[in-house]
């Protein structure tokens, strides 16, 4: 309780523009102010401008926008494979450099997985080449372990081409959490299934963290998703991503979709993220 009513704080102290209180915990992430960019050969392609916010522990913080607005770029910043050319990134207060196993990423693909590995190879070979095991039984335990949370025991054995969509996407899943990294990066990791498969997985994965409060950084375009998925929503303007305002979604979930109240919070989204001016402070802690 005392970690929600910390965390809203920070939401209004935000909102207001005022600095969060010296007693704040400690993010996970901290994002200040990060200009990502490419450089091609002709051009100079600002994909991020200045985007800043942090990510606490056991946070489902979503990050929403449009297609183009720089969702995928700030995740590739965070995974360490781009360096922004203004501002920072820091995990755990050290500045993110390079790739590493304390955050692992799952993509919206499905060849995501080594096809030559069954699904608790799969599993197994990420856990030992990725330093988190040294023994193959340790390995395996753990690969059991996460298996069975994603309901696929009766497939361990089995190679991803016999798999569904869902299915794959549950095994690469279940591998990133296995890692038990700080942060799980998942870039519109159910973007490709079908609607009942999505909203199935958007449950399975809200049931794993009921489970074990992982936290996530999960990036979408879909409004209803991050509603649903998220506790908190950083709203990003079109391209170059900018911060719009950032949103409470604790309350919200299949089980009250039909709700006015969902309705209303999903058009006022929808109206910020394509309003002209950056909103930040008319950020709305309280829905
Ligand atoms: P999103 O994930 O929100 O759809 P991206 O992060 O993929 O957006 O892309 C943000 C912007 O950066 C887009 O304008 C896109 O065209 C551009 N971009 C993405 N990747 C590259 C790249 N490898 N080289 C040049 N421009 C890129
Ligand atoms: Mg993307």
């Amino acid at each position: 309780m005392a970690e929600v009513m910390t965390r809203m704080v920070d939401v209004v102290t935000r909102a207001a523009g005022v600095a969060p209180a010296a007693h704040a915990p400690e993010p996970i992430l901290d994002v200040s102010g990060v200009t990502l960019q490419y450089k091609t050969k002709e051009h100079l392609i600002t994909a991020t401008y200045r985007v800043s916010f942090q990510v606490f522990r056991s946070d489902r913080f979503v990050l929403l926008g449009p297609s183009g607005c720089g969702k995928s770029t700030l995740l590739k910043g965070v995974a360490g494979y781009l360096k922004p050319v203004e501002g920072q990134m820091k995990l755990k207060g050290h500045v993110i450099s390079d790739p590493g196993p304390d955050r692992v990423m799952v993509f919206q693909e499905f060849d995501q997985l080594l096809p030559w590995k069954t699904v608790k190879q799969n599993i197994t070979f990420a856990l030992l080449n990725g330093g988190k095991c040294r023994s193959r039984r340790e390995a395996d335990d753990i690969a059991m372990d996460y298996i069975r949370k994603v309901k696929l025991e009766r497939f361990e054995d089995t190679y991803p081409h016999m798999l569904s969509g869902g299915m794959k996407q549950r095994v690469a899943i279940a591998r990133g959490m296995a890692m038990e990294p700080d942060i799980l990066l998942m870039d519109e990791p159910f973007a490709a299934l079908d609607a009942l498969t999505r909203r199935q997985m958007q449950d399975e994965l809200l049931q794993l963290w009921e489970d074990t409060k992982f936290t996530v950084l999960f990036v979408t375009h879909s409004i209803e998703e991050a509603v649903i998925v998220g506790s908190r929503i950083l709203i990003l303007s079109p391209h170059p991503g900018q911060v719009k305002a950032e949103l409470n979604a604790h309350n919200y979930s299949h089980a009250n979709m039909d709700t006015e109240g969902f309705a209303t919070l999903q058009r006022r989204i929808h109206t910020m993220i394509f309003a002209d001016r950056v909103l930040e402070d008319e950020t709305l802690p309280n829905v």
